[in-house]
């Protein structure tokens, strides 16, 4: 390494994820990111064709090779759809266009592909007939493959990064952080982003550090370079000194070795000190996360965030996939409940190529998302419910709507329900007709009309992740403006305590799925105004069940009672860091 010859230098971010984390940092390159632009010298257009050339051929030998992985791995079906990949870098209208555009502008030919490709995808995506509309998705993967290449990028993708990296991006979509190379990946650095993005909750569920809120890191960093990341003090250090490193690696020492003794005690139930039980269950995204819930000793999967099945691909997973998809956790995870939440497409969670379902909307987690969607969509959402229904004989499953936000919409649901529950009976497949329906409390007029919605279905789950966005109007994924995302807000308290009021005033049980949940500074205090139970990332297990086996509901309930009369945000959230200091000791 280099850094006794550049400078240290600390930039300041957001710790969005605690943990330490050193190494060399990979610049990841989006999709939609300004590629640069100049113009090619007349003398060098031959080279600069030759360089077109280059890519496109190393681009195929790629392809190749994962499609022979592919084949080998999985099967001669899937490795099928990456001949539309190779077809695309043979397409004559695409490469003589580009061609074309370069001699007509002399700009760069990164330039020229990136113009002509994406008027391709753009033309493809807005074809009224699905085969082809497909093939938009295609095209928009390959093109980012001959443009990495045409950087220099291309052995650094985000999901096969070529060694373990620090990943430091612009920002990174749920959809690309669903492919992240969880292998190699140390830590995550975000030029944009809050607390609840994303990809911070993949970094927070990877146990990894983040850091957003970066501004411009992006643009003063360089593959290869050394850094370390925070994520406790939200700071990335360029080019560290040996003395900054002994420091970090002091601490490093200490965090593992209590990380060791959270393991330990998470063999132990999750009982307080003054013995009550508490529930802990796990997030999931995908069908194999099972294995992790287990290990961490969950209690059920609280959450389990079905649209990752439909993100990174432009065409909807059938029927059957789902099915096999939510059966498999239900029997995994049996006789313990599982809650399988429908579909939460849009806001950021956009289905790649499928603009003509997701237009472009000017505030989109205000938008067509979620439950909203799927009310319009009645086909897409018919199949999820039956397949979820099939599912339900496989174990104790239950059903969860995503952003309801009254009494109204919650029947609309439930009568498209009963319509899949009376179509499989007629068929005569089996499905518990005992099916639990819960819903997200996420939306203020839901948290406002629990006591209405409470009548309708059998249990709550508060997403305080898009709870906190609505109830504070700060935009979850907006940098400018994370610092004054704040839980320990009174207004989010008052909801949480006026929800679990409701909720229980009707024999409803409420949890916690948001990532509050996954807190162990926020836990006692959700524990505190009553929350039965809570559902997070299944690597932050242990550290709740630590806090919670290392305090009495009693002092939990206090704290909140305390905390209800508070008026400052960081007040509030400083009694919560001391409770948690005060029972956990690092050394
Ligand atoms: C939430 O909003 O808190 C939640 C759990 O849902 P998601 O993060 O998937 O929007
Ligand atoms: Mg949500």
């Amino acid at each position: 390494m280099d850094s006794g010859v550049k400078n240290e230098i600390t930039v300041a971010g957001i710790a969005a994820s605690q943990g330490i984390a050193y190494g060399q940092i990979f610049v990841y390159l989006q999709s939609d990111v300004e590629v640069p632009g100049y113009q090619v010298e007349p003398e060098k257009r031959i080279d600069e064709v030759a360089r077109f050339d280059r890519a496109l051929v190393v681009t195929r030998q790629q392809i190749s090779k994962i499609k022979n992985e592919v084949e080998k791995n999985i099967g001669p079906e899937e490795a099928g759809i990456f001949d539309a990949h190779l077809m695309v870098l043979e397409d004559e209208a695409l490469i003589g266009e580009t061609i074309r555009e370069f001699e007509a502008t002399g700009s760069n030919i990164e330039t020229c592909f990136h113009k002509i490709s994406s008027r391709y995808v753009q033309a493809f995506s807005e074809i009224d007939d699905e085969y082809l509309r497909e093939r938009a998705g295609d095209l928009r993967d390959v093109a980012q493959r001959v443009l990495q290449n045409l950087l220099g990028q291309a052995e650094n993708a985000l999901s096969r990064l070529a060694d373990q990296r620090i990943v430091v991006a612009g920002e990174i979509t749920p959809s690309e952080s669903a492919t992240l190379d969880r292998s190699a990946a140390l830590a995550l650095v975000m030029d944009s982003g809050s607390k609840t993005s994303h990809a911070v909750i993949v970094a927070r569920s990877m146990k990894i550090p983040a850091v957003v809120g970066m501004r411009n890191l992006t643009q003063r960093v360089t593959n290869g370079d050394w850094a370390i990341v925070d994520g406790y003090d939200g700071v990335v250090i360029l080019n560290p000194s040996e003395s900054t490193l002994f420091r970090y690696g002091q601490i490093q020492e200490r965090k593992k070795s209590f990380e060791a003794r959270l393991l330990e005690s998470n063999r132990q139930p999750a009982v307080t000190l003054d013995g009550h039980r508490v529930t802990l269950m796990a997030n999931i995204e995908k069908a194999e996360e099972v294995v992790k819930a287990k290990a961490f000793a969950a209690d059920g999967i609280g959450l389990y965030r079905t649209e990752f099945l439909f993100l990174n691909s432009a065409r909807f997973p059938t029927e059957q996939e789902q099915f096999v998809a939510y059966k498999s956790v239900a029997e995994a995870m049996a006789p313990l409940p599982v809650i399988i939440r429908t579909l939460d497409l849009g806001g950021d969670k956009l289905m790649a190529g499928r603009s003509d379902l997701f237009p472009k909307e000017t505030n989109p987690f205000m938008g067509f998302r979620a439950i909203r969607f799927c009310l319009e969509n009645q086909d897409i959402f018919k199949e999820q419910l039956r397949a979820i229904l099939m599912a339900s004989v496989h174990g104790k499953v239950k059903l969860m709507y995503p952003m309801i936000s009254g009494s109204e919409e919650l029947a609309r649901a439930n009568v498209i329900l009963a319509e899949c529950r009376a179509d499989l009976r007629a068929r005569g497949v089996p499905f518990d007709e005992a099916l639990e329906i819960g819903i997200m409390i996420e939306i203020p007029s839901a948290a406002t009309t629990a006591d209405l919605l409470a009548k309708d279905c059998s249990f709550f789950s508060i997403g305080t992740n898009d709870l906190i966005q609505y109830l504070l109007a700060i935009d979850r994924v907006n940098d400018r403006i994370a610092h004054l995302y704040e839980p320990t807000h009174p207004a989010v308290l008052r909801t949480l305590r006026h929800v679990v009021d409701e909720a229980h005033r009707c024999n409803l049980p409420v949890s916690v799925c948001g990532e509050m949940a996954g807190d162990p500074v926020y836990a006692p205090l959700l524990l505190g105004l009553g929350v039965d139970s809570l559902s997070l990332s299944p690597a932050w297990l242990p550290s709740v069940k630590y806090i919670v086996r290392n305090m009495t509901m009693a002092d939990a309930r206090a704290l909140a009672a305390e905390a209800m009369t508070l008026t400052s945000p960081k007040e509030i959230y400083a009694r919560c860091d001391a409770f948690f200091r005060s029972r956990v000791h690092m050394e």
